[in-house]
């Protein structure tokens, strides 16, 4: 056990030493009430039956909005309530270090699970992008929905590159006969979230993204630094990015993901499946205490509170003043676009407009598969909407969290539905989840 998390444990069993049998009998000393006061809730009494088969897990995340519930449940205790009280939220130095990590597993100095763009617990599964290894993961809840958006550097404004880019295709598609070289874009991890966002948007537009413009994986700094010497043009980005593009002066926002898809799926907690095969009850203990950190985040009054958290040097390690904007949901977009002031339009963790943020619906990993297909990425591996959806059968463990919201006692909050049912983009397009071929059929430019 490291010092932070003994000291941790020590200060959850103080806190719930009143409460009689929680973790009886794990550690005989003395409580020990010295710095550390994070956990601030008080643990309740656990249940045989609800004692989870280990205290300890490590959990990947990346620096950004999408892992606050995680690093909050950590903070504030909530892992802790449920007994796992040795849970290590591991920064990650980027998505392939978390893939990689992943495979490697806890007991190799990598990690159990964490935080990922999807469908990458799909695709870690199935063995697409880890060199044919086939390591089943679980997707077991949705940490937020908003909190991304597609960022244009500079030297573009009045160009209307805005949510709908009609009007600038012309101008992207003959920007190599001005400039000497194609429109330039950039995400940070190919075929998932940024990739879908940045893909969705240019084709809506009537721009081809395969053909149209060259579009890269390139780590956020250097992209950022494209974007200011110009040498990059746009960038699939997550805040805090959306608010630094505008403050610092490198660009101005074409879109948030807020108005491109409202209320879209964004990231997710997935767990290697033989971990959560072997420990179904710390899996629930800690879905439980995820629920309670998403829910805790979402009140406006501890907003202060997360970026206080998130902000730290042990996190993201950034000023706090540049996550508060984005976590009241305000954001300058540039190029005089009207600012957006609207909490709805920021990150949300557990309740949005159309219902519960952290489930994680069967629905959402099909678009997320459909838009797979839609570009060609994975032919051989899925093929068609079956083959995705068996795969969605394997991966995706809803049950799991529906069982979790019912013994924490969430049951008013659980969905009635295994589908959130149609969705629907800026662009008027609807995907239908008990009609992806629909959806497919609708869409103008696409690889099938
Ligand atoms: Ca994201």
């Amino acid at each position: 056990m490291s010092n932070f998390s003994r000291r941790k444990f020590l200060t959850t069993a103080a806190i719930s030493a009143a409460g009689g049998i929680f973790l009886k009998g794990c550690l005989g000393n003395p409580p020990d009430t010295t710095t550390e006061t994070t956990a601030a809730v008080t643990a309740t009494d656990l249940s045989p039956e609800m004692m989870p088969e280990t205290p300890k897990i490590k959990l990947g995340y990346i620096p950004i909005v999408e892992a606050a519930p995680l690093i909050v449940a950590q903070e504030k205790g909530f892992f802790a309530k449920y007994g796992m009280t040795e849970v290590e939220v591991s920064k990650q130095a980027n998505w392939a270090s978390a893939r990689d990590n992943v495979i490697i597993g806890s007991d190799g100095g990598g990690i159990d699970g964490g935080q990922w763009q999807m469908p990458m617990p799909h695709l870690i599964s199935e063995g697409i992008i880890t060199n044919g290894q086939k390591l089943p993961m679980y997707v077991l809840a949705q940490l937020n929905t908003h909190g991304n958006g597609i960022a244009v550097a500079g030297i573009h404004q009045g160009k209307e590159l805005a949510l709908d880019l009609s009007n600038a295709a012309e101008y992207i598609k003959n920007f190599s006969s001005q400039q000497g070289r194609k429109f330039k874009a950039a995400h940070t991890f190919p075929n998932v979230n940024q990739d879908f966002w940045i893909r969705y948007w240019f084709a809506a537009g009537g721009v081809d993204p395969d053909k149209d413009i060259d579009l890269l994986a390139v780590p956020p700094a250097e992209t950022v630094q494209g974007m200011r010497n110009g040498t990059m043009d746009a960038f699939s980005t997550g805040d805090p990015w959306p608010y630094r593009i505008i403050a610092e002066d490198i660009g101005l926002m074409a879109a948030l993901t807020a108005e491109i898809w409202k209320f879209h799926p964004e990231e997710y907690l997935a767990i290697r499946a033989d971990w959560v095969d072997k420990h179904p009850k710390a899996t629930k203990a800690l879905l439980k205490g995820l629920m309670e950190a998403q829910q805790w985040i979402d009140e406006t009054n501890n907003r202060e509170a997360v970026v206080k958290i998130v902000a730290g040097r042990n996190y993201f390690n950034v000023p706090e003043d540049i996550l508060q904007s984005p976590y009241k949901g305000n954001y300058k977009m540039g190029d005089g676009k009207p600012e957006i002031a609207d909490k709805m339009m920021g990150p949300l963790y557990w309740k949005d407009g159309l219902g519960n943020v952290s489930y994680p619906y069967k629905s959402h990993d099909l678009w997320f598969l459909t838009e797979s297909i839609r570009w060609g990425f994975h032919q051989n591996a899925i093929p068609d909407l079956d083959t995705a959806k068996q795969i969605i059968d394997r991966v995706n463990r809803e049950d799991l969290w529906r069982e979790a919201a019912k013994e924490a006692g969430f049951d008013a909050d659980i969905p009635q539905n295994t589908s959130r049912g149609i969705e629907n983009f800026f662009d008027g397009k609807q995907f239908d989840p008990n009609n992806p071929e629909a959806y497919l059929n609708s869409l103008a430019i696409k690889r099938i």
